[in-house]
């Protein structure tokens, strides 16, 4: 197993303060991994700034070369990166290795591909005697914070436009998820010329905030916590750093009348439960109309009590455990004071699952209120709430009605009802009949407290680059 960081191209032990890194899944610890000194920041930070010259002024096509080396090594090496992701996340093997990994491999390939598209628009004499023209440029040294919930792919959704872009990078995983991109370190310093990728492991409030405040980093690109999300801003103002946030969700989810059941409940199943619900898209908060509210939370309840999870072989898990007995603890508190209010119901669920790991019962929480914590709250746990609602009014206004703003979905038959409903939500993202479905050519990125980075898509080349107006004088 790959421990050491990657600093200008060498491999650097950690010296500072050691994290055990466990096994959520068992309990176990892994290793005990000590942290990056402020001398190693400084120094992935100075190599960054160095290598910045040559790789900003490297063709795209040569950068499209070397994020394809990157995307072969990773397929090449899918089963020891799913190997470890599933170690160190508690998350089933085989959905890391059929759902996570082609994911990242083909975000690789997207932003090399896309990397060779990149253009300014068409120069013109705006000015008579004049040329004006217009690039786009990468902006120098990003750092890029990575959360634990699906380490390999939110590094790779920040590399990928970083390093198309011309930009170098120092990556700092989340402390509890660092081993796949320490694998990356030992992958990229055979691909990458030294210094232009820099992989550095550590605690946000040591080594990621040492990293975020450093003034020859030029932008933050951090996916994480709201509240880690200001700090960033705070940093960044010191010396007017670019950002690009990624932060929490609570995805609505409206069900009107008309809308297929069957659908409904598989896609809730499937898309509120992924991953134990540690993701900010989850389908989590349903808002069902009257008439479909009561089929939907007794078969929801059937379906969600099937869900598999802590069987032996592997195969039959469809969720994992979560990733700390304290996200375990943090989970249940939520689902404790729901509990205490007389119009909920736990239908199904609502308790800590037996065995060494940190799994929590797939829960669903019947007659929410729109004003309860269950339903404002991101849990981000396998915890699903379900609100009635009268009308399409009543429904768009409390999906909306939310500090969060990533994902949402609709599900109706009816086509008037989805295009006054998506104009109208102030998401993201809204999906129609179906939630979760992610591609590298369309954009992921939240709005109001969810944040403003765009990740995947061409709007994230944008994200990292800046434009520059060249005039020539005839
Ligand atoms: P977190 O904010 O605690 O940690 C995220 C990263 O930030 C970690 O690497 C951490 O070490 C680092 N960090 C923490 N404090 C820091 C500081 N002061 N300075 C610099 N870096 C610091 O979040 P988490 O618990 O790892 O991840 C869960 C959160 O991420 C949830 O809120 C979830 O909704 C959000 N998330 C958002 C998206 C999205 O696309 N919008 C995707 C995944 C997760």
């Amino acid at each position: 197993m790959q421990t050491s960081m990657l600093i200008n191209g060498k491999f650097v032990d950690g010296r500072d303060v050691s994290e055990e890194i466990v096994n959520p899944a068992t309990g176990e610890v892994l290793l005990n991994l000590p942290e990056a000194a402020p001398e190693d920041i400084q120094s992935a930070v100075d190599a960054a700034e160095r290598a910045f010259i040559k790789w900003s002024r490297t063709t795209p096509a040569e950068r499209a070369g070397k994020l394809l080396i990157l995307a072969d090594r990773i397929e090449a090496e899918a089963e020891e990166f799913a190997k470890l992701e599933s170690i160190n996340c508690g998350k089933p093997y085989h959905l890391v290795l059929n759902d996570e990994i082609p994911a990242v491999v083909d975000c690789l390939r997207f932003f090399a591909g896309a990397a060779r598209c990149i253009n300014g628009s068409a120069a013109g004499e705006y000015l008579e005697g004049f040329t004006s023209m217009i690039r786009r440029d990468p902006l120098g040294v990003v750092a890029s914070i990575a959360p634990w919930n699906y380490p390999l792919m939110m590094a790779i959704w920040k590399l990928g436009p970083a390093l198309a872009a011309g930009n170098t990078v120092v990556l700092k995983p989340s402390e509890q998820t660092p081993l796949t991109a320490l694998k990356l370190a030992s992958i990229g310093a055979e691909i990458f010329p030294e210094g232009v990728l820099n992989i550095i492991v550590g605690r946000g409030d040591t080594v990621g905030a040492g990293l975020i405040s450093n003034p020859k980093v030029r932008m933050i690109s951090l996916t994480g916590d709201i509240a880690t999300g200001q700090k960033v801003l705070t940093a960044a103002a010191k010396t007017l750093k670019r950002t690009h946030l990624e932060l929490g969700g609570k995805a609505p989810v409206i069900v009107f009348d008309d809308a297929d059941l069957v659908e409904v409940i598989q896609g809730i199943r499937d898309f509120g439960y992924y991953n134990a619900g540690q993701d900010c898209t989850a389908a989590c908060r349903i808002y069902a109309g009257p008439k479909i509210h009561d089929n939907l939370v007794a078969d929801l309840t059937d379906a969600v009590s099937t869900i598999t999870y802590n069987q032996p072989v592997d195969s039959d898990n469809e969720i994992g455990s979560l990733i700390s007995d304290r996200q375990r603890n943090r989970v249940a508190s939520f689902v404790e004071r729901a509990s205490e209010n007389k119009h909920i119901e736990i239908t199904t669920g609502g308790g800590f699952a037996e065995g060494k790991g940190f799994f929590y019962q797939p829960t669903v929480i019947a007659g929410a209120l729109q004003t309860d914590e269950i339903v404002q709250r991101e849990v981000f746990g396998p915890v699903v709430s379900v609100t009635r609602f009268t009308d399409t009014d009543q429904a768009i206004s409390w999906a909306n009605e939310s500090e969060y703003g990533l994902a949402s979905s609709v599900w109706t038959k009816d086509i008037s009802t989805v295009m006054e409903t998506c104009a109208r939500l102030q998401y993201g993202c809204t999906w129609v009949n179906t939630h979760f479905m992610l591609t590298s050519e369309m954009p992921h990125g939240g709005l109001k407290s969810s944040g403003y980075g765009k990740d995947m898509s061409s709007y994230a080349l944008e994200d990292y680059s800046v434009i520059r107006h060249v005039m020539i004088k005839h």
